[in-house]
């Protein structure tokens, strides 16, 4: 039976919408990559369980937030490619003083409402253009802060549908790090598993200081970042005691373009899509700028961003 089949059978059940040949360009910030050969598109958590209960065992699945950490292949994803940002929504404050956020949840969106809520710690996460699924994901962070140091705890859901709760010391947590840590007395190999949401912890602050933070942080980010330009972000990790951007600059490589895409003149840690990219162009970019700071500084670059598809 394939997917179709399932999906035309559960249909009654479904109140998310299903698409074949999604442009997965419509979906990274770097505007560019091919299409993927199914994507589902939630109704919200429950229909997001139902789904992942629904479909075949053997369909590869992906779970993408806002993608701006994301480079898909030109030639695309297959399996199906299901998209959290405006199915998994909900946002508040429990009666236990925790702000609760589902995966979907625009990052700078958690900053905002816990700043209007008189919290603060979350001003770091205003600039940060994902989903709370990808900052935990990532373990996202800058200027001193990162995901994981707010977490209280994690809601998760795995391949069979099914939601569970874990703290944070079930997690290996490193600099944009996450990957859940190894159990010796489990010898069954684990269910495939994502984020549904999280419970983070914020201290009691002044909601007005959180707000000037929050534009602090913002205009520093539009004096150093291109963010005219569509881009992933750093694109480096920085190597311990250096920074991914300086090496790359010292190269020469600074404005370096392949195709649509260039190493940008604003931030060497950037790569921009000038105008139509491929994401061939820039895994190209990718590799050069990772051969020539190797040849030159013997430091080996490690990517931030994922690279998924063919
Ligand atoms: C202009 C710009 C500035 C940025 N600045 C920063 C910065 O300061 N600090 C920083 O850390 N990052 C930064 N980023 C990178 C990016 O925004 C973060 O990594 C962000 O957390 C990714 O979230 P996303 O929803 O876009 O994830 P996606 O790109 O959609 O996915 C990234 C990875 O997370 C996985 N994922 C997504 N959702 C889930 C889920 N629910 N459960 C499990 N896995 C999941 C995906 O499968 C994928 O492997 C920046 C990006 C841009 C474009």
């Amino acid at each position: 039976m394939d997917m179709t089949e399932v999906l035309r059978i559960a249909r009654h059940g479904l109140r998310g919408e299903f698409r074949h040949d999604e442009p997965m360009s419509r979906h990274t910030s770097w505007r560019a990559g091919g299409t993927a050969d199914r994507a589902y598109f939630p109704a919200d958590l429950e229909d997001l369980r139902v789904f992942l209960a629904t479909i075949p065992r053997d369909e590869p699945l992906h779970v993408v937030g806002l993608g701006s950490n994301l480079l898909v292949r030109d030639g695309g994803i297959r399996g199906t490619v299901v998209f959290t940002h405006q199915a998994l929504k909900r946002i508040e404050i429990t009666r236990e003083g925790l702000l609760y956020a589902e995966a979907g949840v625009a990052s700078p969106k958690v900053s905002r409402f816990a700043a209007t809520h008189d919290f603060e710690g979350a001003e770091f996460l205003a600039g940060i253009p994902g989903t709370v699924g990808g900052a935990l994901a990532m373990n996202a962070g800058c200027y001193g802060s990162e995901t994981w140091d707010r977490v209280e705890k994690v809601l998760t859901l795995d391949r069979n549908g099914e939601l569970m709760e874990r703290d944070p010391g079930e997690y290996l947590i490193g600099y944009r790090h996450c990957e859940r840590a190894p159990h010796e007395s489990n010898l069954t190999p684990r269910v495939e598993e994502w984020f549904a949401a999280a419970w983070f912890r914020f201290a009691r602050g002044d909601g007005q200081a959180s707000r000037s933070r929050i534009k602090e942080f913002l205009s520093r980010r539009i004096a150093s970042q291109p963010l005219n330009l569509p881009n992933a972000g750093s694109v480096f990790r920085n190597p311990p005691d250096d920074h991914a951007a300086r090496l790359i600059e010292a190269c020469g490589l600074k404005g370096r373009t392949i195709g649509g895409a260039a190493i940008s003149a604003k931030h060497s840690n950037f790569i921009v899509n000038t105008g139509g990219a491929s994401a061939a162009d820039i895994e190209a970019l990718i590799e050069l700028a990772q051969q020539t700071v190797r040849q030159r500084f013997g430091v080996a670059l490690e990517r931030e961003v994922r690279v998924i598809g063919k």
